[in-house]
């Protein structure tokens, strides 16, 4: 376990009640409908793996096992691309796009129908609280499928003046970080274009991706459209370097995503690559410094961390560094960390053990180099995989955990004196994915948006999503779009 806490200031609440008071357990109660078991969806209908291979999938929050899932090897993951390449070649590339579009919308209707039950299966899958799956991931999931609906009739105006043909058969792989909305990211564009697709989930987080092709049935979508092939690192391999695919997307790590790029490069493959991050939150010293903590607070433990664009490097001007801090202190000792399904938990649990420990790792790496660490003292589950949200106070640039992703509820807190040193060390870093901007000078927040080397500069905000708005990276962050129309423009050929 991490060391203990180094200074700990009193909640409003404790100084007030003691430890008189505390909330009753809200425990969220739908049904998820698991199956036990979830098999590959291929050419419309759920098959059993080739070799019979299956992975128990685990609820973070209470280390049970939900289900077993199927392993695709290389012969299923041929059969899934056979299916896919049918369904390009016939019914879904000879479609109209006004057409396509009612299956896609159906898919949206669907999902809304079923959300609550996808909301509660997403956070025992995953680990993550269920007022997130069911404020932000579900509801967002559906906009992605209703927003590119929208556009599957209208695509002459992707690129206005010249003609716009799909890829034909798309492979795709994505993390457990947002399971069902990466997936609905992924679908919704590759299918609002015409493409087919075979798509691989994360190995520990392919239960909402296997419910959605329940809905794909639902939906009647034309058998081979969507093929998903579960399983582990393998798989994805396997779906990536497939010859059928004449695109791929992938969303992970920066060290996956280069070994993808090695294995493609020299093919006429397209690519794209949504990668890591590790992007700086810039507080000035006019910023509302109130507004400025929730927003810091939301752009780092919300998804424990979990989240690519993760405001996980602070800065702040030094005349306020204290101030923030000692707020910040403050505001962690009152979040409530635990049971994911419970609708009060702020912080759920780490999606994996092994998470856990690549997290657990990197604090103690802050610890030895020197770093000032704060953590909440709050009480823990006695099972899952739980982590205290973590401050770092005194880190510098060189320090590992200013550095690397550490993809969990840690937070590194720099200081700077000037704009130019703000925007110096938010660039110095490999990855270039989001930025955040507090401050209350206009003119301030244009120039650090133009000298930001980051995807997205959110301004007096964190963490706001749009099936508008392209998502994507610089540098080591990754290449391609996700979102608007730029989006659209990385799964089509412009002739
Ligand atoms: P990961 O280890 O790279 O895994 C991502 C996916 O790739 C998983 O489905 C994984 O399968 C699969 N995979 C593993 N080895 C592979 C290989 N050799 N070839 C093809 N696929 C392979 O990343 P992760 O730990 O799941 O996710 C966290 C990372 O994703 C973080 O770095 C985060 O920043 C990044 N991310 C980026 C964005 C973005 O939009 N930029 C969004 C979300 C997350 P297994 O699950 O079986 O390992
Ligand atoms: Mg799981």
């Amino acid at each position: 376990m991490p060391t203990a806490t180094k200074s700990r200031p009193k909640s409003n609440r404790e100084l007030i009640f003691g430890d008189l008071w505390e909330y009753d357990p809200a425990p969220e109660t739908a049904d998820p409908k698991l199956k036990s078991r979830y098999d590959l969806f291929i050419n419309g209908q759920f098959v059993k793996p080739k070799r019979g291979k299956y992975m128990p999938s685990i609820n973070p929050g209470n280390e049970v096992k939900l289900a077993d899932i199927a392993v695709a090897d290389q012969d299923d993951v041929n059969a899934a691309y056979a299916a896919a390449k049918k369904a390009s070649d016939g019914v879904w590339g000879k479609m109209s796009g006004l057409e396509r579009g009612k299956y896609i919308y159906r898919i949206a209707r669907l999902l809304q129908d079923r959300a609550r039950e996808f909301a509660v299966a997403e956070t025992m899958d995953g680990g993550k609280p269920i007022k997130e799956s069911r404020d932000f991931d579900v509801p967002m999931a559906a906009a992605h499928f209703f927003y590119h609906a929208g556009w599957a009739d209208k695509l002459e105006y992707v690129a206005p003046g010249r003609e716009v043909k799909p890829h034909g058969v798309v492979g795709q792989v994505i993390p457990w970080n947002f399971p069902l909305l990466m997936l609905a990211w992924k679908l919704a564009p590759a299918l609002a274009m015409g493409n087919t697709i075979v798509i691989k989930p994360a190995e520990t987080t392919s239960i909402t991706a296997l419910k959605l092709a329940e809905i794909f049935q639902e939906a009647d979508l034309p058998p081979g459209v969507v093929n998903i092939v579960s399983g582990e690192g393998p798989t994805g391999a396997a779906v990536m370097n497939h010859p059928t695919a004449s695109k791929v997307a992938f969303t992970g790590s920066t060290e996956v995503g280069k070994i993808i790029m090695r294995a493609l490069a020299g093919t006429e493959k397209k690519m794209t690559m949504e990668l890591g991050g590790k992007a700086a939150n810039i507080v000035f010293d006019d910023a509302p410094l109130d507004q400025a903590v929730e927003g810091i607070i939301n752009g780092i433990f919300f998804n424990q961390g979990h989240v690519c664009c993760a405001g996980s490097r602070l800065l702040v001007q030094e005349s306020v560094a204290d101030a923030v801090l000692e707020k910040l202190k403050r505001r962690i000792t009152v979040l409530r960390v635990g049971d994911p399904l419970d609708k009060n938990t702020d912080v759920g649990a780490i999606n994996s053990k092994e998470q856990w420990n690549r997290i657990d790792e990197l604090v103690k790496s802050g610890v030895k180099e020197g770093a000032d660490l704060h953590q909440s003292a709050c009480k823990l589950p006695p099972k899952g995989y739980y982590y205290r949200p973590t401050l770092f106070s005194g880190v510098s640039m060189s320090h590992q955990i200013a550095r690397e992703e550490i993809f969990g509820p840690v937070l590194s807190i720099l200081t700077f004196r000037t704009v130019d040193e703000a925007v110096e060390k938010a660039n110095n870093t490999a990855y270039g994915l989001s930025a955040g901007v507090w401050t209350d000078k206009g003119s301030r927040i244009l120039k650090m948006s133009t000298e930001l080397k980051a995807g997205v500069v959110w301004a007096n905000t964190y963490n706001k999503f749009d099936p508008t708005s392209p998502f994507g990276g610089y540098k080591e962050s990754g290449f391609g779009r996700e979102g608007g129309r730029q989006g659209l423009l990385d799964y089509c050929k412009v002739v």
